[in-house]
């Protein structure tokens, strides 16, 4: 038995007011060749992260367009998730110990989730590497192939990834019959499966991205002691090394010797599958020190997506100082609010910040200093970068993109189960 996820129902018509009403027409035509098909996404968490953040959404809206759409959030101990993080980080180049027993723990974790899924599905989106070995597992158990088309949906960057650990994950990949990646450049040379490229994307309806109230913004910044009279720069991410917490603090710091009264907010939710994040959390509340104008918030202390949403637009300038991103959501979702942005140019990054026009590019702390003063100077050019950032989105990012690629992948997949006169479309994205 799936375990059922209380996620807030979407309806593919309320965006035709912000997407047009040609991106809602083309969705539901796709869909009615799709319809009654069963979808299953398998992650490992309901919370916390970007790939949560996808799937709460695509998942209700996938059932709107008349898809019988499930969320599988896998379930393991802490030592699953120590081994997937682990994974996780060598796969995004870091030197990590991969060890047989953490493979063992990850093998058994994904055994034991396949068991759960007695049922049968005709598109199932395996998202990352945490279940990679679920279809390797319904095979050794029933000596066949399950039925239906198997995607594995990576959201990271592997271009560095460790040989041993990669070498370890690609026999499992292998199995799926199709592999989706955010960027071209991110597919390793040995996959197996055939490729499709297909970038995350932002909801504007959720409690994140909806419009909110100047004075409820007010008082979610009265709440956490944020003053609404001074400059402020807002960093909404995972602690973890790969965001650069305290990077994102020296180059506040450097700042604030030219910024009077600059504050900074640090937003970072604890995901379940992060054991890394309280580790790193303390390592940035330490690096703040005693500086009453740094901000270190979290899901505990209330933070969640509607505070996210406040802070994102009460931000002055967004920061977002990754070492490596995937995709990194919450630049669409600030440039969505159209606020004036600062990034690193790693991974996904560059999809959405245009230099120059949808926000600006930077380094080390120093630069990143540099650009935040620059922005602070000059309104103008942060308006105009917000506008443009806004527009990038709306014409790129959009849940209802998102949701369109991946029925031209079902479509181009095909299903056994459903009508045999379909035509396979080409896919674009
Ligand atoms: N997020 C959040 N609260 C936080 C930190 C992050 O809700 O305190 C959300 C953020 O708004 C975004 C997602 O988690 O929607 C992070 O996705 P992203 O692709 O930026 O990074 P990931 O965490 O997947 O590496």
């Amino acid at each position: 038995m799936i375990p059922v996820l209380d996620i807030a129902r979407r309806r593919a018509a309320s965006y035709r007011a912000i997407v047009g009403e040609q991106v809602v027409d083309e969705i539901e035509q796709l869909a009615a060749d799709l319809e009654g098909a069963r979808v299953l996404h398998i992650n490992a968490t309901a919370f916390g992260g970007g790939v949560s953040e996808l799937l709460s959404t695509v998942v209700p809206l996938m059932n709107d367009i008349g898809l019988a759409c499930e969320w599988h959030v896998m379930e393991g101990d802490p030592a699953f998730f120590r081994a997937t993080k682990a994974m996780h980080n060598g796969l995004q180049g870091m030197p990590v110990e991969w060890s047989a027993e953490m493979a063992e723990t990850w093998r058994a974790t994904n055994r034991n989730n396949a068991r759960m899924l007695e049922d049968s599905w005709d598109f199932v989106v395996v998202h990352d590497a945490q279940p990679a070995a679920v279809l390797a597992a319904l095979e050794m158990e029933s000596g066949r192939r399950p039925s239906g088309r198997w995607i594995w949906r990576c959201h990271v960057d592997l271009t560095d990834a460790r040989d041993d650990v990669w070498a370890f994950l690609n026999p499992y990949v292998g199995l799926h019959d199709a592999a989706v990646f955010t960027l071209g450049s991110y597919v390793r040379h040995d996959l197996r499966p055939q490729v499709m490229i297909i970038p995350p994307a932002i909801d504007p309806l959720s409690p994140k991205n909806m419009p909110i109230e100047k004075v409820a913004i007010r008082s979610c910044l009265d709440r956490y002691k944020v003053d609404p009279n001074r400059p402020i720069v807002v960093q909404v991410s995972r602690f973890d090394p790969w965001k650069d917490p305290i990077g994102v603090i020296d180059a506040f710091r450097l700042a604030k010797t030219e910024v009077r009264g600059l504050q900074l907010v640090l937003v970072g939710s604890m995901a379940d599958d992060d054991p890394e994040g309280w580790e790193w959390y303390e390592r940035t509340v330490a690096h703040a020190a005693t500086d009453s104008d740094i901000h270190v918030l979290t899901n505990l202390d209330g933070a969640n997506s509607f505070e996210v949403n406040c802070f994102q637009r009460a931000a002055d300038v967004v920061v977002q100082k990754s070492l490596r991103e995937g995709f990194g959501l919450v630049v669409s979702e600030a440039l969505w609010k159209e606020r004036a942005l600062v990034s690193t140019s790693v991974g996904g990054l560059p999809l959405q910040v245009v230099d120059g026009s949808t926000g600006r590019f930077a380094t080390d702390s120093d630069d990143f200093s540099d650009q935040i003063v620059d922005y602070l100077r000059h309104p103008e050019e942060r308006r105009r970068s917000g506008l443009a950032g806004r527009e990038h989105v709306r014409q790129n990012f959009l849940i209802t993109r998102y949701l369109r690629d991946y029925l031209l992948l079902f479509r181009h997949l095909g299903a056994p189960r459903l009508a045999e006169a379909r035509q396979p479309v080409e896919l674009t994205a």
